[in-house]
C-alpha cells in the first residue's frame, strides 16, 4: 500500500492570496447591503428591494427590477449583482431530471454544480472550493489539487441560479421549488470555513435575507477535518453532517481519505456522534464501494461494529470511476452483501442512487473534462 504524504489542513489557511471576485450582496448579510447601498448614496431600502429580486423571485437582471427607479437599477445591480457565475455547459440526463451546470468564476476557475429533481422534492449539489486539497486518489477533484477557495457568494449564487431553473418548470415531474442543498460538489467544504457558514446562513435565512430553506434540509459533506466538525457543532445551525469514511480501519482510510493521517477513524466518528448529540441530527457515513479495495465482508462487518448503536445512517456510494484511475465500482452482489452485513449489525444503510453518470455525473468529472479538452498540446506549454 502506498503511502501519501502528510497534507496541511489547516482550516482557512493563510498564504496564498489568490484573486477572490467582487463583492455580491450574498457575501453579506442584510444590515451589510444596507451600509453597502448608502455607500452608494442609495437609500437604505433599496437593499431590500435588490435582496428581494435575487433570492425572492430569482431575478438577476437589472431590466426586470421595475419597482427601482431606472436611473439606479444598473449602478445597484453592477455593484451588489456582479456577474460570478458563467455557464459554460450544461448537461440534462436521467429524462431531464438530473441538470449539470459547468461554470466559470472571473478568474477562469472552472466549477460544478447539479441539479437533481425528484417526485417530492429538489436537490441541488453545490462547489465550495475550485479544486479540493484533499487528495483522494479514487476522485477527480482531488487529482488537480486545490486553486482556491470560493467565495460566500460563489457558493449561494450556484444554489440559486439552479433554483431559479428549477422555478422555470426545467425539471420535469419534480416541484418547481429547491428544498435540499447537499454541500458534495468540488472541493472540501469545511476547509473553506468560514464562507461555507455564511453561506449556509444565507440559504436558511427567509427571504429576502436569504433563500429560507430548512437547515436540515442542508448537507454539509467533509472528508473530517476534526476541530472543523467540532467548531460546526458550536454554531447554532444544525444541518446534516455526512462524513467521507470510505474505509473502517486506519490502514486503509489513511490511503483512500489521505486526511486520515492526521485525524483518525477513531477520533473523526467521535467528532460526529458529539455533533450528533449536539445537534439531534443522525450523521450520514459516506462509504464509495471500490471493488476489491474497502468491499470486504470482514469491513462491512467491522464498520458495523463502529456504527451499531450510533446516530447514523450509511450511503453506499457505487464508486464512479475517474478516467484512468486503477479502480472500479464493486459488483452488485458484493455492495448487497456489504449491505446485508450492515443491516444485520442493526445500522441503517442504503445505496445512493447513481444520478448523472452518462455527463460526467458527479465529483469533479465534468471539470476534469473541460480542463482536458481545453488543454493546449504538450508541445505549446513545453
Ligand atoms: N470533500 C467533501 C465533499 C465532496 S465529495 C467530502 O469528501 O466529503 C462528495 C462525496 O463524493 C464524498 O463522499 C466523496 O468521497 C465522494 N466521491 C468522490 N469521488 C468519488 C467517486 N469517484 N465515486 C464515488 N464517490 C466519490
Amino acid at each position: 500500500m502506498t503511502s501519501l504524504p502528510l497534507i496541511p489542513v489547516t482550516p482557512d489557511a493563510p498564504g496564498r492570496r489568490p484573486a477572490m471576485p467582487p463583492r455580491h450582496l450574498a457575501d453579506l448579510d442584510l444590515s451589510g447591503r444596507q451600509e453597502a447601498v448608502t455607500e452608494l448614496g442609495e437609500p437604505a431600502f433599496r437593499a431590500r428591494q435588490v435582496s428581494t429580486h435575487y433570492f425572492g423571485r430569482l431575478v438577476r437582471d437589472p431590466a426586470r427590477m421595475t419597482d427601482l427607479p431606472a436611473a439606479t437599477r444598473d449602478r445597484l445591480a453592477e455593484r451588489l449583482l456582479p456577474t460570478l457565475l458563467t455557464p459554460v455547459r450544461e448537461l440534462a440526463c436521467d429524462d431531464g431530471a438530473t441538470r449539470k451546470a459547468l461554470w466559470r468564476l472571473h478568474d477562469g476557475s472552472l466549477v460544478e454544480s447539479v441539479l437533481m429533481g425528484y417526485p417530492d422534492r429538489v436537490t441541488v449539489c453545490i462547489s465550495s472550493q475550485a479544486g479540493c486539497g484533499m487528495a483522494c486518489p479514487f476522485c477527480a477533484t482531488g487529482q488537480a489539487g486545490l486553486t482556491r477557495n470560493l467565495s460566500t457568494a460563489e457558493i449561494v449564487d450556484q444554489a440559486v441560479y439552479l433554483a431559479g431553473v428549477a422555478a422555470s418548470g426545467a425539471v420535469s415531474g419534480s416541484p418547481p421549488r429547491l428544498s435540499h442543498v447537499v454541500f458534495m460538489g468540488m472541493g472540501e467544504p469545511l476547509a473553506n470555513y468560514s464562507r461555507v457558514v455564511a453561506a449556509i446562513r444565507r440559504l436558511v435565512a427567509p427571504p429576502p435575507e436569504g433563500l429560507g430553506l430548512s437547515q436540515r434540509h442542508i448537507t454539509v459533506s467533509t472528508v473530517g477535518l476534526v476541530p472543523a466538525i467540532q467548531r460546526l457543532a458550536s454554531e447554532d445551525l444544525a444541518v446534516t453532517l455526512a462524513l467521507s469514511l470510505h474505509a473502517p480501519d486506519d490502514d486503509l482510510r489513511d490511503e483512500l481519505v489521505p486526511v486520515n493521517q492526521r485525524w483518525k477513524v477513531a477520533e473523526v466518528l467521535e467528532a460526529a456522534w458529539d455533533y450528533a448529540d449536539r445537534t439531534g441530527r443522525r450523521v450520514s457515513i459516506e462509504y464509495a464501494m471500490i471493488k476489491d479495495v474497502n468491499d470486504q465482508p470482514w469491513r462491512a462487518d467491522l464498520l458495523g461494529r463502529l456504527l451499531a448503536g450510533r446516530l447514523a445512517h450509511v450511503n453506499l456510494i457505487p464508486l464512479n470511476p475517474t478516467p484512468g484511475s486503477r479502480w472500479d465500482a464493486s459488483p452488485k452482489p458484493v455492495e448487497r452483501e456489504f449491505v446485508r452485513r450492515l443491516r444485520a449489525a442493526g445500522v441503517s444503510t442504503t445505496v445512493r442512487d447513481t444520478r448523472g453518470r452518462e455527463i460526467d455525473g458527479a465529483c469533479g468529472q465534468l471539470a476534469a473534462a473541460e480542463e482536458r479538452d481545453t488543454e493546449p498540446p504538450r508541445e505549446a506549454t513545453a
